[in-house]
């Protein structure tokens, strides 16, 4: 059992447990699989573990962990945000993309990271081996919590173009501005019903909306996919998504998240512990708990 609760914490009984990924919920989450593999690999007597923690028990949260001497921990939705507040220090990154998903506890002072943007950088490169800097790339999904870290991210790289679609326009609008004033790219904002408009002026299309993507709910703006495009899919899951799988039957080069969800954990586990991570341990560690059968080193095609 990787799962463990702030009861059980306050009760102090979970002596084994040095590293945990808190989310609201969490239940999902394959990180301990990954981790708890890096962890076993380089002989570190730590376990990883989940726990679930609702938006109003953070604050405790942290405080437990921090008493329980807890090298640190990973944060998920929906807590990268309020996360900010609660640290004696931020990375710049994080302080750049005004999130944090990775946290350090150094002697009970808080350390804040951010291994998102990092880690989607990673998971393009490998995945479709090019150089993101030349590419016109849409957001979908910009407002959201990841979609504002990639989109953050993007802009910092000065990409050319960049479109930010969001069901909720007024979240990209406000970003756009904060964007614009830091950076050379072309930012603009864009609605789901121009999707279609959208996919002809970009070359790369990242999914970071958490909108159900079974067959039937494939937006009709997707249908002008072409081959010269990238797809890359931030949802992850046992299956590779119905967006994937209907990108790549329209000839596009596409992945979904799972590679994303490999690099910043990656690169977490090399923050805690100040050493190279045993990436291909933990790579077939995440592939198995995901239920994938085959091996892939990049499934972009
Ligand atoms: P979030 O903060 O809740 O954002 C959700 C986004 O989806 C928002 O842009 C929201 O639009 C949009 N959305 C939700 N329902 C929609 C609908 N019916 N129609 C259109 N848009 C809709 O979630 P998040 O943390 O950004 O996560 C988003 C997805 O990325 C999740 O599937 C998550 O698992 C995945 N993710 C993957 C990784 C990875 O490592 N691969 C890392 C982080 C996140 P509004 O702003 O209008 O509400």
């Amino acid at each position: 059992m990787c799962s463990f609760s702030i009861q059980s914490l306050r009760l102090s009984k979970e002596a084994d447990f040095r590293l945990a990924v808190l989310g609201d919920p969490v239940d999902h989450s394959l990180s301990p699989s990954m981790q708890n593999a890096g962890l076993v690999s380089l002989h570190l007597p730590y376990r990883y573990g989940r726990l679930h923690v609702r938006p109003g028990d953070l604050v405790e949260a942290f405080d437990l962990l921090r008493k329980r001497d807890f090298i640190g921990w990973n944060l998920t939705l929906p807590h990268k945000l309020a996360a900010l507040d609660l640290l004696d220090g931020l990375d710049p990154e994080a302080e750049r993309l005004r999130s944090v998903n990775t946290v350090v506890n150094q002697s009970g002072r808080l350390f804040g990271f951010n291994t998102d943007g990092a880690g989607f950088v990673a998971a393009i490169k490998e995945a479709f081996d090019c150089d993101l800097r030349a590419l016109r790339i849409a957001v979908l999904g910009a407002g959201g919590g990841a979609g504002q870290t990639v989109a953050r991210c993007l802009s910092e790289l000065n990409v050319p173009l960049l479109i930010m679609v969001n069901r909720t326009v007024a979240k990209t609008e406000r970003l756009a501005k904060d964007l614009a004033a830091q950076s050379k790219t072309k930012i603009q904002t864009g609605k789901w019903d121009h999707l279609a408009e959208v996919c002809r002026q970009v070359d790369l299309l990242v999914n970071a909306s958490s909108v159900g993507l079974d067959r039937e709910g494939i937006h009709e703006g997707w249908r002008t996919l072409e081959p010269r495009h990238l797809v890359f899919d931030m949802v992850y899951g046992p299956r590779e998504t119905a967006l994937v799988r209907f990108a790549r039957e329209k000839g596009a080069r596409a992945t979904d998240g799972l590679l994303m969800l490999l690099h910043q954990g990656v690169l977490a586990f090399e923050i805690w512990f100040g050493k190279p991570a045993p990436n291909a341990v933990m790579r077939a560690a995440l592939w198995r708990a995901a239920g994938r059968s085959e091996w892939l080193s990049g499934s972009s095609h």
